[in-house]
């Protein structure tokens, strides 16, 4: 069962002490009751809210081992409301607005958590999208459109995939290319989308080979232009995208992390329509769990 606050009350009740945070990620970690990483067995023991071990193997494993939380020097009580920040507003909320918020003394541990939670945003492993899916580019940080097939100054080129979902835009994924080539275009489309989808595009030359690399290749537009004219549905996630970097970076996109911005805004479009915002932090909190494999280094024995 899915087991989130559902308001500002709630989540103030129920993550006041550091013990209630570390609860509930053993919760969302282990939902079917301890699992240990190293043999499997199924029983711990509790040496403390943080650290437990291994009944059969000894086994000695924290709580945050092996997630976004692993080696803080900070409380996850403040880690709880930097995620209940960024999954409670619309837009989102900038380092400098997480820092202010959560009163922190240092910009840069507040750029530090935006970015480390920016990458729990990205499921690990995430799925690929399937069905019908629109697939174009769009120049961002710069103001005209540019040359396709070749690096624009000052812009960085993204590739859109719109799942179509009837007259809607069902999930979305946005990857950024250093340019329109064949090559790179056809690697972002087999990361993130299903062999035998329906592949829609314009006629540009880069996606002339998806039917010979197992997509079904549908041309609906000959016009080969980038940064406008895109395809409708690719057109609506650009705009909105842009509309969402202008809104909480001021337009002032850093280049260098542009990759998170587009974890952040796929996340929060893919899950725009989530009937609670607590939801969000729940996925955001079940994502940061698991966003780290479990390595050795990160297991104490
Ligand atoms: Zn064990």
């Amino acid at each position: 069962m899915e087991d989130y606050p559902r308001n500002i009350m709630e989540f103030e009740e129920r993550f006041s002490s550091e013990k209630d945070c570390r609860e509930y990620l053993f919760q969302i970690r282990w939902p079917d009751g301890f699992k240990c990483p190293r043999c499997q067995h199924n029983e711990a023991w509790r040496i403390s809210d943080a650290l437990y071990r291994c009944k059969k193997c000894e086994f000695k494993i924290y709580i945050t081992a092996g997630t976004i939380f692993q080696d803080t020097r900070k409380p996850l009580r403040l880690w709880f409301r930097a995620m209940w920040s960024i999954t409670n507003q619309k837009f989102g909320i900038s380092a400098l607005g997480l820092q202010k918020s959560l009163g922190m003394s240092n910009y840069r541990t507040a750029l530090t958590w935006m970015h480390k939670l920016r990458h729990a945003m990205v499921r690990p492993g995430r799925d690929r999208i399937s069905g019908i899916i629109e697939v174009d580019e769009t120049y961002i940080g710069g103001k005209k459109a540019g040359k396709r097939g070749r690096g624009a100054e000052g812009k960085v080129l993204i590739v859109i995939g719109a799942q179509i979902d009837g007259n809607h835009i069902g999930r979305i994924r946005l990857k950024r290319v250093s340019n329109a080539s064949g090559k790179n275009l056809e690697r972002v489309i087999q990361q993130t989308i299903e062999l035998v989808s329906v592949v829609r595009t314009d006629g540009w030359d880069g996606y002339s080979q998806l039917g010979s690399i197992g997509y079904v290749h549908e041309i609906v537009r000959e016009d080969v232009s980038v940064g406008k004219n895109l395809l409708p549905k690719c057109n609506m996630v650009a705009s909105l995208l842009k509309r969402w970097l202008l809104g909480i970076h001021q337009g002032a996109v850093h280049i260098s992390h542009i990759d998170y911005y587009l974890d952040e805004f796929t996340f929060r479009f893919n899950r725009r329509t989530s009937a609670s915002r607590g939801k969000l932090f729940y996925r955001l909190i079940q994502q940061a769990v698991n966003v780290n494999p479990v390595h050795s280094k990160d297991l104490i024995s």
